[in-house]
């Protein structure tokens, strides 16, 4: 008798209800139609495929909620081939790709449209498209939300490209009284721009051109005032807020601090955040470039506890990538700023945050799963759980490999984390049931869906 499609043997389960400790049995997960059937110890009934997942912990597809793909327009940057490719080797089974770097970037429904068509020619796992929010584009927003955006990403400060202008406060102001209409989120890149514009200008003129020099041109004052900032104009609209890529433990905690109060508020923040200090980034130079800077480690430590403690509840890699040209210059600041990173998502937690800070299993799959699948209402995505989505992560945990270029399935194989010994091998990605990255290899010609948000 056939029951299911595909049925996994005997894992160890890190979500749901069937979330078991090491030592309690194992489960089997039956798969039909690209859904999970059942779930339980030894099911009955046969498959078409089994897959013997002794030593495997089977996680929800991670959900990266912040990449950058560039396609359509700069695909020579990255594009959702390469870019795919790597989420699916770091077991993500889904994305929602920024309305930057593309060209053109997506800010009305015709850039959509190309969007949307460029990644289903190319993408392996799902996605989900947000919108832009720039001065001159709020009478858009209404067809991007019929078109399906999950929000609206706006820059508090420049966003270092010219197609995408950051937003002033009356853009930001109007623009999220309108997404709170529209019931769509808006996330903001916020650090204050008077005060970074003018620090990096400063430094420039005088001659202090090192990474450093650009790190204090950032200061977390700029980050602070700008989330403050933001979660008064969401309370004020009524419209739901995110903060992109939060480097300091202060930033969490007015975060924190509104959602306590009523505001419908959150944050996340980035592998790079948890991993590296300023010492690294003039160790690693370019390839550790980002804004908001990368911070000292009582910021970094800050950033673990507030993780544990849920107050931190979302991990996404903000992938940035760029050609290895642009990422050269005796001038920091001339530097193009991003980091590739979105292959290297889960296992720098289960690296640095489980086997080094006992962070529990559970917490790093609701930080890069559960959460984001919530959070932007995906439907049936991000959990184990009957009905939902055959989206898995099969991981070998104990396993420890060390990162090499080669590895990389980006289109430019560079990443600060080369060369770092990583915990947690993914053994097999499943999407919707399928297998589309095994031992290595992509072994799934491009098969995404869109995914648009309850509302
Ligand atoms: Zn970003």
């Amino acid at each position: 008798m056939t029951t299911f499609d595909t049925l996994l043997r005997r894992g160890s389960i890190v979500s749901g209800e069937f979330a078991s400790s090491v030592d309690e049995p194992m489960v089997d997960i039956g798969i039909a139609d690209g859904r999970i059937a059942a779930i339980g110890p030894d099911l009955e009934g046969g498959a078409r495929e089994e897959i013997a997942c002794d030593g495997l912990t089977i996680f929800p597809g991670v959900i990266d909620a912040h990449v950058h793909f560039n396609e359509p327009g700069r695909t020579e940057w990255e594009g959702f081939a390469t870019g795919s490719h790597a989420l699916a080797a770091g077991g993500a089974t889904a994305c929602i790709e920024m309305p930057l770097n593309a060209h053109p970037p997506t800010l009305d429904a015709e850039s959509f449209d190309l969007k949307r068509a460029a990644a289903e020619a190319a993408a392996v796992v799902d996605f989900a498209l947000w919108g832009g929010l720039v001065p001159g584009n709020i009478e858009r927003m209404d067809e991007l939300a019929a078109r399906g955006v999950i929000g609206f990403k706006a820059f508090m400060s420049a966003s270092g490209i010219e197609d995408f202008s950051a937003a002033d406060d009356l853009t930001l102001y109007e623009g999220m009284a309108r997404a709170a209409r529209l019931d769509r989120i808006v996330a903001v890149h916020a650090e204050n721009d008077t005060i970074t514009r003018a620090l990096g200008e400063r430094a420039i003129a005088e001659g202090r051109t090192g990474a450093r020099d650009y790190l204090s041109s950032r200061p977390i004052i700029a980050e602070l005032e700008a989330i403050s900032r933001a979660i008064l104009f969401a309370e004020e609209t009524g419209c739901a807020l995110h903060i992109v890529h939060v480097s300091t433990g202060r930033g969490v905690a007015l975060v924190a601090e509104a959602r306590a109060r009523g505001v419908d508020a959150s944050c996340e923040t980035c592998p790079h955040y948890l991993v590296f200090t300023e010492e690294d980034v003039e160790a690693i130079g370019a390839l550790a470039k980002c804004a908001p800077p990368i911070r000292s480690a009582a910021e970094r430590e800050a950033l673990w506890a507030y993780l544990a403690d849920g107050n931190l509840p979302m991990v996404a890699s903000d992938h940035s990538p760029a050609p290895a040209s642009m990422k050269t210059d005796a001038n920091f600041f001339r530097i193009w700023g991003g980091i590739s990173g979105c292959q290297s998502l889960l296992q720098l937690l289960l690296t640095y945050g489980h086997f080094e800070r006992d962070l529990p299993l559970e917490t790093i799959a609701r930080a890069t799963s559960e959460y984001p699948t919530a959070r932007f209402r995906l439907p049936n995505k991000g959990r184990i759980e009957v009905g939902a989505d055959a989206d898995l992560a099969l991981v070998a945990l104990h396993d420890e490999t060390s990162l090499q270029s080669a590895d990389l399935f980006y289109r430019h194989q560079h990443s600060p984390y080369v060369g770092q010994k990583l915990r947690g091998r993914v053994a097999q990605t499943l999407l919707r049931g399928m297998t589309i990255y095994r031992d290595g290899q992509i072994v799934s010609a491009p098969t995404s869906r869109l995914i648009t948000p309850e509302v």
